[in-house]
């Protein structure tokens, strides 16, 4: 089979998000950059906890299927980025509980706290744009093309997309902004969060960068 390592990394990424609740049923979809021109994608219909690796679609950035199952709906988002930013090595798109719930609220979400600076807050919320279109795609790149350091972008009214250099360290995003936005979203319920200050942003960033 070909592409068979990379194949089966994406698997196990999709076990890992299904099982702390990033992915669920066919919902969201994690792909992975495989060479300059290829991508591989969770295909479209198959429900996380029955996948297989020989179900992974490899899709050329045009979008082609090149081999495995029909690709994810999602895939002109994910290769509208990897065409567009050709350091992206991962992108995982989520549809996950607190991903939706502000991104309903079209506000920038602050950086309120460790994991949601690690993905480069302020997040921004996209414009809207339907699922499964180019248009997704568009402006989605269009804000990470103008924040370099931007890790994580809400979709409205749809949840998250993460990307990272590799497959890894997109999945880190997408659990970090989670993680990030429930624990926000806990604040705000029994307080009022504050963010980080400039000063304290630039000492995490010093620490971080020892
Ligand atoms: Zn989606």
């Amino acid at each position: 089979m070909k592409h068979q390592a990379i194949r089966e990394q994406l698997l196990e990424t999709v076990v890992k998000a299904n099982e702390v609740g990033l992915i669920r049923l066919s919902a969201g979809n994690i792909s992975v950059r495989t060479s300059k021109n290829l991508a591989a994608i969770t295909p479209t219909g198959v429900k996380y906890r029955q996948m297989k690796v020989d179900d992974i679609s490899i899709v050329d950035l045009d979008g082609h299927l090149i081999d495995g199952l029909a690709p994810s709906s999602e895939t002109p988002m994910h290769t509208a980025i990897y065409r567009d930013l050709p350091e992206v090595g991962g992108i995982c798109h989520t549809h996950s509980s607190y991903a939706i719930t502000f991104s309903m609220l079209e506000e920038e979400i602050p950086p309120a706290n460790l994991e949601l600076f690690a993905c480069g807050a302020p997040i921004p919320v996209a414009p809207w744009a339907c699922t499964g279109t180019q248009k997704i795609g568009e402006v989605t790149v269009e804000i990470f093309k103008s924040r370099p350091d931007l890790k994580v972008v809400l979709l409205d009214k749809h949840g998250l997309v993460a990307i990272g250099r590799d497959l890894d360290h997109a999945y880190e995003m997408a659990l970090n902004a989670e993680v990030g936005l429930r624990t926000y979203h806990q604040a705000l319920v029994v307080g009022k969060p504050q963010s980080l200050t400039d000063d304290q942003l630039e000492e995490i960033k010093a620490a971080y960068s020892k």
